[in-house]
């Protein structure tokens, strides 16, 4: 596997963020592709497998790109739909990079078995490139490193941790260098912090462009502008004085009728219930979406 350094992930575009057409998502993506970006990132989650489907009939080659996905399968039935799905909205007949999504701990790694064991049987039939897992926890890091079949991890890193749920970021540095040494891809999410160390833009960059054996660097770019900036500085290393402005938060609204799944299903507790409606604590919200989803109602979105 030899992608570009920079990842495109795209649920920025997804109906869970700024919801683009899967056409305008497509040209943007073939824009970044002609950037130099070969490496996109998505999940079952985001709902935006048409994205790449567009891009396809825009002429991208498919064997020119990397995809990664992610899931929540646990069992032979869930991981088998979950591929499927993949396959048939991708259109493509095979996937690159297959992560179990929000990876805990060797506990939920265990709980999720049945489905290793299943991609794992794509793999040995080409239909899966990689397997692996992404984590916000320190603990899923090293719980990886548990399974020799699992061989990328997608963790959260920047400067000052933001995200992390059970530690530091020289705690996860640490894990991430001995995922590494076993021979771990390692591709890092939320190098700006889901927009918090945008202000520290050079800083959060020299970061994580300064842990030389992180082997790609997923970024959400949702304009030309943000992809020539992320390009200039993470594939080039040539760093701009600031960041693209971008103007981003939750969005709840006023029919919240409280019910609180949103706030269950937020890792950083970044979510409260308040007066009966949802209210959400920007200084700990990572822009993850992971609420989006819970809502059934659709009442809380990610602008
Ligand atoms: S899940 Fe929806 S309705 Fe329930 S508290 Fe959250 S925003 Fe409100
Ligand atoms: S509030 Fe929503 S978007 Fe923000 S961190 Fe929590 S789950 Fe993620």
């Amino acid at each position: 596997m030899n992608p570009s350094r920079l990842c495109m992930g795209t649920l920025t575009l997804s109906p869970l963020q700024k919801n683009v057409p899967a056409e305008k998502a497509a040209q943007l993506m073939a824009y970044a592709f002609a950037s130099g970006i070969t490496f996109f990132d998505t999940a079952e989650l985001y709902s935006n497998y048409s994205f790449f489907k567009e891009l396809w009939k825009l002429g991208v080659p498919r064997g020119d790109v990397t995809v990664s996905t992610k899931c929540y399968a646990y069992s032979r039935e869930t991981a088998h739909r979950s591929l499927e799905k993949a396959l048939k909205e991708m259109n493509t007949d095979y996937i690159d990079v297959f992560l179990l999504h929000e990876q805990e701990s060797i506990h939920t790694l265990r709980g999720h078995a049945e489905a290793i064991d299943t991609f794992w049987e794509y793999k040995e039939q080409c239909v899966i490139g990689s397997l692996g897992i992404s984590t916000h926890y320190v603990a899923g890091v090293r719980a990886a490193c548990t399974d020799e079949r699992l061989q990328v991890i997608h963790p959260i890193i920047n400067v000052d941790g933001i995200g992390i749920v059970d530690g530091s970021a020289e705690e996860m540095v640490q894990a991430m260098q001995e995922a590494k040494e076993l021979g771990k891809f390692i591709f890092a999410m939320k190098a700006l912090g889901g927009g918090h160390l945008l202000k520290r833009y050079r800083e959060a960059l020299a970061f994580i462009l300064g842990l030389s054996f992180v082997d790609a660097i997923a970024v959400g770019m949702a304009t030309e502008e943000e992809i020539d900036a992320n390009v200039h500085a993470i594939m080039e290393e040539r760093l701009p004085p600031h960041a693209v402005e971008k103007d981003r938060g939750i969005f709840i609204e006023p029919y919240c009728i409280g019910c609180g799944a949103c706030v269950a299903r937020c890792q950083q507790k970044a979510l409260s219930i308040k007066d009966g409606k949802a209210v959400v604590d920007s200084s700990r919200c990572v822009l993850c979406s992971y609420c989006v989803s819970a809502c059934k109602d659709f009442y809380i979105k990610v602008l």
